[in-house]
């Protein structure tokens, strides 16, 4: 793992996220390198010549900006980590995560967190002060063989559901994000049935083909489910087969969860011409 420490000019930005009207991302980049990961495709990281996952930037003076940016801006709230993971191993030397929480903790500013590692139980001190809004925590929802297939470094299912509830033992607001979805492929009855005792409020999000490495997907597939590998290459060139799949998925969710959680959505994303040529 590359870490480059750097100086940043800024550090709160504004998102067009509608879960805040500002971002902070105290890293660039990401040691959990997850496969599916929306961030290897930011701006900044397509800058980047080393492979996602291989190198993390740590923004080494990110509490000093920050507090100057908090004497000219006043944000109705921040959200916590749209393209990192605040919470990665690295965060234990740099603390990067820790002073940022103190700070907007200090100031009285409102955040949410995206997460899905499960270090942010080290900093319940800091979350349970009344300013944490909510936390959307991503539970892997991919099966073992693909798991061990993408090297996924994230906490497994277990792990995922396990740190929802400690957290929620603490009276955060949890939503239990599962993703990716693969149609077909993941088990909705396990994943739904599982979480349902535990989590207060679930979304779900199929595959974003747009986004992940088509190629290598359908290559994981072809190894471990040969049988739906003319699905897959079926969904990435036929969008009303993409739509009809997408929506059986999305249909046996809210059946299997029936009124098992408080709130559930389901996000499904829209097909998109160049699928084809992409793969
Ligand atoms: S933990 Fe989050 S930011 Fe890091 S690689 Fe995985 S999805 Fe991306």
């Amino acid at each position: 793992m590359k870490v480059i420490e750097q100086n940043v000019e800024t550090i709160l930005r504004p998102t067009s996220i509608n879960l805040a009207p500002f971002v902070i991302n105290p890293y660039q980049g990401c040691s959990l390198g997850c496969c599916f990961c929306y961030a290897q495709f930011s701006k900044v990281a397509q800058k980047q010549t080393e492979p996602w996952g291989s190198y993390v930037k740590v923004k080494i003076n990110a509490i000093d900006v920050l507090k100057k940016e908090l004497k000219q801006i006043q944000p109705k709230s921040v959200l916590l980590g749209s393209i990192t993971e605040c919470f990665q191993l690295i965060e234990k030397k740099y603390g990067i995560t820790r002073q940022i929480l103190e700070l907007l903790n200090e100031q009285a500013v409102p955040f949410t967190i995206m997460s899905r590692s499960m270090l942010i139980i080290d900093y319940l001190d800091l979350l349970t002060q009344g300013n944490c809004q909510s936390i959307y925590f991503t539970v892997n929802a991919l099966p073992q063989v693909l798991n061990d297939e993408f090297n996924m470094q994230a906490p497994d299912f277990k792990q995922g559901l396990e740190t929802i509830a400690k957290l929620q033992n603490e009276k955060l607001k949890v939503i239990g994000y599962f993703c990716p979805i693969l149609p077909m492929i993941s088990d909705i009855k396990q994943i739904v049935n599982s979480a349902k005792g535990v989590i207060k409020q679930a979304e779900f999000e199929m595959i974003n083909f747009n986004m992940a490495k088509q190629g290598l997907i359908v290559k994981a597939i072809e190894k471990h489910y040969p049988k739906y590998k003319p699905e897959y290459e079926k969904m990435l060139r036929d969008k009303v087969f993409f739509e009809h799949t997408m929506k059986n998925s999305e249909q046996i969710i809210f059946q299997q969860a029936g009124n098992g959680f408080q709130n559930l959505k389901v996000h499904v994303h829209e097909y998109a011409e160049y699928f084809a040529n992409k793969y």
